[in-house]
């Protein structure tokens, strides 16, 4: 019987769309999954997320590699399902600001690497998307229509679903968890509200807070996730269907016919509460809004419905962390910005990590060690 065969105990700490990703897929290859997670599913950023899918401009050989392997997973699915409106490949637009040979530089970038990546001005831009606000574009732009999009809370609805019927089990508003140390392995963890889950395997998927669970165990891991804010238009029927990351909004369709919207030039107008919670002056949406409606159709402002402030997952290298902690086994980590992008793909990775012990040679360069 292989080591994989053998049913293990898992406890996944998290759920968010990394957490409940690593579970179902753990479920599925036979593990006895717990989830567990301090309040309700998506409460952290997989409920406030652009989740533009893609692996456009600059970054790091082994990061681009496992983007690519993430939008392959999420093409699968889509190939699966071609018909949800929560999951589109319909592509997506970029430009910088007044920088004709930034955005050059870019693209000329993108096609060496073999990134599906075109250059077009305000005469070609409907060839993209007729909805598109010509007039809005600088004087050119990059279109990926390889790219698309997700919305993280209908995915992990989708991935639960799936989870509990391979036998997995969700724990919410299980308050903060720390992680069990036994012996000098990870032997399971602790919660506030729901007492003790005991495993031979621990999985830390809390986003931007992974760092803090993981340092009662003598682990640093580097930081730098900042504030940032996701606004949802009011229903706007506008028929856009790329995503948008332009200047001074970014903007993706959302399900029932409405507007994803975020950027991050407002990030010192986010103000901190003693309380844990953040606020912004309601202008400042309205500014982004302006700026988002600029884009589209008849460049007329859009409306925000709500908006959704908090931290932002991203270590202190930009770089993903993942995998096994040297000095704790039986502890893994997950913890990276672009999780949206990544969230299939590295639920796979380390799956078989968990499972086999063999580790993965994508994920060589994305050691927690890194940090020590
Ligand atoms: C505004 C914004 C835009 C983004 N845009 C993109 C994009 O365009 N493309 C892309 O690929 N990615 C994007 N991302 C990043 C992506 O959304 C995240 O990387 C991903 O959602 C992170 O998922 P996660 O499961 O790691 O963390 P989270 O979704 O934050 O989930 C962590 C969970 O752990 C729980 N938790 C924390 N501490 C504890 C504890 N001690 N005990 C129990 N539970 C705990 C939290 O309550 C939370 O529910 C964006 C994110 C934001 C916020």
């Amino acid at each position: 019987m292989s080591e994989k065969s053998v049913a293990k105990t898992v406890v996944v700490l998290g759920g968010g769309v990394l957490g409940v990703s690593t579970a179902w897929q753990l479920a599925k290859a036979g593990a006895r999954v717990t989830l567990v997670t301090e309040a309700e599913l998506c409460s952290g950023a997989s409920g406030r997320s652009l989740s533009w899918l893609n692996s456009a401009g600059e970054r790091s050989q082994p990061y681009h590699a496992l983007r690519m392997a993430g939008i392959d997973r999420y093409r699968t699915l889509f190939a699966r399902h071609p018909d949800l409106d929560w999951l589109r490949f319909d592509g997506a637009l970029c430009w910088a600001a007044d920088d004709e040979a930034g955005t050059k530089a870019r693209h000329a970038y993108e096609k060496a690497l073999g990134y599906d990546s075109h250059l077009v001005d305000q005469t070609t831009v409907s060839h993209v998307d007729p909805k598109v606000n010509a007039t809005a574009l600088a004087s050119v732009a990059i279109a990926n229509p390889g790219e698309g999009w997700v919305s993280l809370p209908h995915l992990v609805e989708h991935l639960v679903q799936e989870l509990k019927a391979a036998g997995g089990e969700v724990i919410e508003h299980a308050g903060k968890a720390s992680v069990i140390v036994t012996a000098g392995r990870a032997a399971g963890v602790r919660s506030e509200k729901r007492g003790e889950f005991i495993a031979d395997r621990v999985l830390v998927a809390c986003g931007p807070w992974t760092p803090e669970v993981v340092a009662p165990l003598g682990v640093h891991i580097a930081n730098g996730s900042p504030v940032s804010m996701l606004v949802t238009s009011t229903v706007q029927d506008r028929g856009l269907k790329v995503v948008m990351n332009t200047p001074r909004a970014a903007i993706r369709p959302n399900p029932g016919n409405t507007l994803a919207v975020d950027h991050d030039w407002y990030e010192e107008d986010i103000v901190a509460h003693a309380d844990g919670r953040y606020s912004i002056d309601e202008a400042v949406v309205s500014q982004l809004m302006v700026e988002a409606g600029r884009l589209v159709g008849d460049g007329s402002p859009l409306a925000a419905q709500s908006w959704k402030i908090g931290l932002k997952p991203v270590p202190g290298d930009g770089e993903p962390v993942v995998g096994e902690l040297k000095n704790v086994p039986g502890c893994f980590v997950a913890f990276t910005h672009s999780g949206a992008t990544l969230a299939l793909i590295l639920g796979e990775l380390l799956t078989d990590e968990m499972l086999t012990g063999a580790k993965h040679p994508m994920l060589s360069t994305f050691r927690p060690e890194r940090f020590s």
